[in-house]
């Protein structure tokens, strides 16, 4: 597959995530997935992949049991599918995994998560609670990352101005004609799908020696 420029920027949820949290600094890799439809490097964690669905699926699953018992109305993953255009053109595009309504005028947003918590979590539902309301959803929308083990509540009101401010820059950048710089690092670049990037970097960072300690 030859790399190719979309027609408009396109950013799915998850991408911008890290950014947002500042697990991640290389704003390119956004930026390209944006503006590109790009060949991916061949995944080394299939086998993970597939159990992580697996996983996924259950966690969901039960968790709609619970909602449906407690009186929500749930719908999950596709049916909650969404795409929110700027004046600018470029689209957000998400998909939370379960959105629960018992009244109508609010919901509840949970995203079922598999791995360890992190910041990019819940910066996934805040985003998610940004865009809802602006795409025909109820006015009202608080947020859960659910894990494993426990989970993290992320109230409708935790959406103050400079958390929007924050998201709505990070679109503008990721959506920008404006080419942000790469910045390879080798925990970024290990996770990076992006065949086509000519600075990942591979190698571990490399051990220098001193006798001062
Ligand atoms: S491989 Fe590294 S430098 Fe290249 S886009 Fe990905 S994270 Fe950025």
């Amino acid at each position: 597959m030859t790399d190719s420029r979309r027609f408009k920027p396109y950013i799915w949820v998850s991408w911008i995530t890290g950014l947002l949290a500042g697990s991640d600094v290389c704003e390119w890799r956004v930026w390209y997935k944006a503006h590109f439809r790009y060949a991916k490097r061949p995944s080394e964690n299939e086998g993970d992949l597939n159990q992580w669905e697996i996983d996924h699926a259950h966690m969901v699953r039960t968790r709609v049991k619970k909602l449906e018992a407690d009186g929500y109305r749930v719908s999950v993953e596709d049916q909650n599918s969404f795409k929110l255009e700027g004046s600018s053109g470029t689209t957000l595009g998400g998909k939370p995994d379960i959105v629960a309504v018992r009244n109508a005028r609010a919901a509840l947003v949970v995203d079922e998560k598999t791995g360890q918590q992190k910041m990019s979590d819940q910066w996934q539902v805040l985003v998610y609670l940004y865009a809802l309301p602006k795409v025909g959803f109820l006015e009202a929308v608080d947020g859960e990352v659910e894990y494993r083990h426990g989970s993290v509540s992320i109230p409708g009101s935790l959406l103050v101005v400079p958390t929007k401010a924050k998201i709505v820059s990070t679109l503008q950048m990721a959506g920008s004609d404006m080419e942000p710089p790469r910045s390879p690092s080798a925990q970024e670049c290990k996770f990076c799908d992006i065949a086509a990037c000519p600075d990942r970097i591979v190698a571990e960072t490399a051990v220098a020696q001193t006798t001062e300690f």
